[in-house]
């Protein structure tokens, strides 16, 4: 079954120069990258990424691991990849969330660490199930930065918005 998945190369990620190891590694997958971009990562779109994970005491790492405020690195780059079966495709590359107990071959497993505070800064992030999919390619993504049509959207006619252009 055909399924999109949210991919992020997280802060630390970036910080490695693994960019082009992590996505030789996703092409594995022949899924197909249906869109892509650079984000500084704002506080309330962290915290809305990992709602679910609020009541952890970890939680307040995790946002500022995100936010690129451990690496010296404030953003991700963030893709959505479709195709047959892609969100078990991309997490068995990804790996165990644990780095440690990640198998060594698998991204994680080959790139990511443990802090001494304990966080688990394991390079990439990628969507659990098909809901959560959904939830965070909407949360990252417009309907205009996808290439392809993943989910229903409107048109919004703007007469008062304001928006930026080449000068
Ligand atoms: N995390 C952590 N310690 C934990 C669990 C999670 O540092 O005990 C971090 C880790 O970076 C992980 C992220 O929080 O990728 C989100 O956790 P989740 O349980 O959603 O794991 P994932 O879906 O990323 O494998
Ligand atoms: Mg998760």
């Amino acid at each position: 079954m055909n399924q999109a998945v949210l991919i992020l190369i997280k802060p630390d990620g970036l910080k490695k120069s693994l960019t082009g190891n992590i996505l030789t590694r996703l092409s594995e997958t022949k899924l197909e990258i249906v869109a892509a971009k650079i984000v500084r990562v704002p506080r309330e779109l962290a915290e809305e990424h990992y709602k679910h994970l609020k009541d952890k005491p970890f939680f307040n790492d995790i946002i500022q691991y995100i936010q690129g405020e451990l690496h010296d690195r404030k953003k991700v780059l963030a893709l959505v990849y479709w195709g047959k079966d892609a969100i078990k495709k991309c997490r068995e590359l990804a790996g165990a969330t644990n780095p440690e107990e990640a198998e060594a071959t698998s991204i994680r497993g080959s790139y990511g660490r443990i802090t001494t505070s304990g966080v688990y800064e394991n390079v990439i992030h990628v969507s659990s199930d098909e809901s959560e999919a959904q939830r965070e390619i909407k949360l990252w993504f417009g309907p205009d930065e996808i290439i392809v049509e993943l989910y229903p959207y409107k048109k919004i006619v703007c007469k008062e918005c304001t928006r930026t252009a080449w000068a």
